[in-house]
């Protein structure tokens, strides 16, 4: 196979969202990987090729953007995939009827989705509990348990699962322990090293980082459990374009500017919430008050850039805020270079029953940032004015007005 051949993790991080899988190309030096816009490849004779005979089963463009996510994440093998949810579906293949399964409770809408609405008609069980409680993974853990499944840092109260503790829970029941690292990214957190089995990613968020990709990737050490999720890779096809490879590279590149940036930002605006009158609680594992902060400050090498918090007045403030702000802009996803506000009650978390948003900790006033990188004064006047008292803006549109 002419397949690039994984390059030691000996360089820095930055290094080596840089250049790993990403060496010229051999033809013509072109210094970024070409996008290799090809379903199939010639043969020199019949089943003799150079590492690669149909798009759906490898891709060159592909093999590189696996290569340097690979290296990211520490991790021996990556695949990627079309979207962050088709490495869910493909990585839960692994399962079959009978086997259970046991999920962080506040698990990303659409893994919840897939878990109950799809995957429990072919007969796999599931318990959703907080995983952030050992001692809850544990009481659910049974015989026939095959898989625990992490989120951490969780979307949007930014919970925090000891993944040790959890992934020794799972190893001692005899199955494996995948986390999903979208929040967090590879710059700020590792699973593999802390003994997770496999770590997802929606590759949409920070690692591309410019909401103008959807794309996912799973990597992991152990090669038998590569070569069977290559398979299903293959066999199941949920691949990513070549262009959509090209992109996620081109984001990648550039991971950890971006990421310290995100955090330098997320820190300021979550400090200036925590002080801000009109609000009841700020959720950023960066502040020493949240809980998880010391798990988090010890499992990671920062806490990202998610901050969510919650207005005194609920819903109709929310609403209002949301309406005021100018810089944020109303949508869902995350993790791009632009900054983006949501409200969880009414957006993403929509499809959860009222009574049950509220026994999840889910406030009709709570409000999440995905904090870009823009000036982050910029982005604190753009809060502070949204959040200002309708009189308070009057006043001031009014002194100022002359100018
Ligand atoms: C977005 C997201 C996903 C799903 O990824 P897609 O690329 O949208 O399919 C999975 N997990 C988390 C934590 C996410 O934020």
């Amino acid at each position: 196979m002419a397949r690039r051949k994984l390059q030691r993790h000996s360089q820095q991080f930055a290094t080596r969202a840089i250049h790993v899988g990403q060496e010229p190309e051999s033809a013509t030096g072109a210094i970024t990987v070409p996008i290799y816009q090809t379903s199939t490849f010639a043969q020199t004779a019949p089943g003799v090729h150079k590492g690669y005979d149909y798009s759906r089963t490898d891709n060159p463009t592909r093999t590189a953007l696996q290569a340097a996510l690979a290296s990211l994440e520490s991790a021996a093998y990556c695949l990627a995939f079309s979207s962050g949810m088709g490495a869910a579906t493909t990585a839960m293949l692994l399962f079959k009827h009978g086997d259970h399964i046991v999920s962080s409770r506040d698990v990303y809408g659409g893994t919840y989705r897939l878990f109950k609405r799809v995957l429990e008609d072919f007969g796999l069980t599931f318990s959703f509990v907080e995983t952030s409680s050992a001692k809850e993974i544990e009481r659910v853990m049974t015989g026939r348990t095959r898989l625990v499944w992490i989120e951490s840092p969780t979307n949007p109260l930014l919970r925090i699962t000891d993944i040790r503790a959890a992934a020794g829970i799972a190893h001692r029941h005899g199955a494996l322990c995948l986390v999903d690292n979208t929040f967090a990214s590879p710059f700020f957190q590792r699973p593999l090293a802390l003994g997770a089995d496999l770590v997802l990613h929606s590759t949409t968020k920070y690692l591309a980082g410019h909401a103008d990709v959807v794309g996912g990737a799973i990597c992991l050490n152990e090669r038998s459990l590569y070569e069977r999720l290559k398979f299903l890779q293959n066999a199941a096809g949920a691949t990513p374009s070549p262009f959509d490879c090209f992109l996620a590279l081109r984001g990648i590149k550039t991971l950890a500017l971006r990421m310290r940036e995100h955090e330098k930002n997320a820190t300021h605006i979550a400090n200036f919430l925590k002080d801000h009158p009109r609000v009841r609680r700020v959720y950023y594992p960066g502040l020493s008050s949240h809980p998880g902060h010391e798990i988090a400050a010890a499992q990671m090498d920062g806490f990202s850039g998610i901050v969510s918090f919650e207005v005194k007045r609920g819903l109709a403030e929310a609403r209002r805020v949301l309406g005021r702000l100018k810089i944020f802009k109303i949508a869902e996803s995350l993790g791009g270079v632009e900054s983006l506000v949501e409200l969880p009650a009414i957006m993403t978390h929509a499809s959860i029953p009222a009574e049950e948003r509220t026994r999840a900790g889910l406030d009709d006033g709570l409000i999440r940032l995905s904090v870009g990188i823009e000036n982050v004064e910029d982005l604190v006047a753009d809060l502070k004015q949204a959040m200002g008292r309708k009189v308070s803006i009057r006043l001031k549109t009014a002194v100022s007005a002359p100018a």
